[in-house]
């Protein structure tokens, strides 16, 4: 089997070194049979013969390593086998300097840290614009309920814009900080604390009856938290 004669078109120009399907051995050093083989000639020759020993094998897989790797490379070999059922040579990996291999495993570290660096400014940078978020959604919940404790604002505020919670909040309508999403966000938290809401519906109490029986204290908490701002600073 003559391999380089039957090499396709499209495969990589440059030092080629091949994975034997048969067992081969070196036609100058006599070792074998070998794992890998270079062609001279015709003639197949093991790694140390062709002064590729030094090199070490990269398998195929990580794409950025691989590239980098043959760019650190003075000298760099690509590694097929031919599959017998496709009728084509495959590239297996490279071969490559070891130390270039270790020069470009840093920089995909480096890569990967600066990627993880990244996510970690976006995340602080998120969380800032939630905290400017909540901090405008409590001052629009004070506009409109200027008796509602500023505590008890914020943690309105916080709790309905929590990212990922699909709360009124994170909504459109909440985001615009429409009067009636702020206003909904408030009606929630007063039926779930200052009312037995929660026990109702716990109890067995149909939702709608539940909201029925606690409408009344809504409404007072929300008209002391509405007038309490006309006549004091709340
Ligand atoms: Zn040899």
């Amino acid at each position: 089997m003559a391999p380089r004669a039957t090499l396709p078109p499209h495969t990589p120009t440059g030092l080629l070194v091949f994975q034997p399907l048969k067992r081969r051995h070196c036609a100058e050093c006599r070792r074998g049979p070998l794992p890998l083989l270079v062609l001279e000639d015709a003639a197949p020759r093991c790694l140390d013969c062709a002064d590729l020993g030094h090199l070490v094998f990269l398998p195929r897989g990580d794409t950025a390593l691989t590239r980098r790797s043959r760019e650190e490379s003075a000298l760099s070999a690509v590694v097929v086998r031919f599959n017998r059922r496709k009728s084509r040579y495959e590239r297996q990996g490279v071969l490559v300097e070891e130390a270039a291999l270790a020069r470009a495993e840093e920089r995909c570290l480096a890569d990967a840290e600066a990627r993880r660096r990244r996510r970690v400014r976006d995340a602080r940078r998120r969380a800032a614009q939630d905290a400017l978020f909540a901090e405008a959604f409590a001052a629009e919940i004070r506009r409109l309920f200027p008796g509602c404790p500023a505590d008890r604002a914020r943690a309105i505020a916080a709790h309905s814009s929590e990212r990922g919670s699909g709360r009124v909040g994170r909504s459109a309508a909440g985001r615009a900080l429409t009067d009636m999403a702020v206003t909904s966000a408030v009606v929630a938290s007063v039926r779930h604390l200052d009312t037995p809401y929660d026990r109702l519906l716990m109890s067995g109490v149909p939702r709608h009856e539940a909201r029925r029986r606690i409408a009344a204290t809504v409404e007072t908490v929300l008209r002391g938290w509405t007038e309490a701002g006309l006549g004091s600073a709340g």
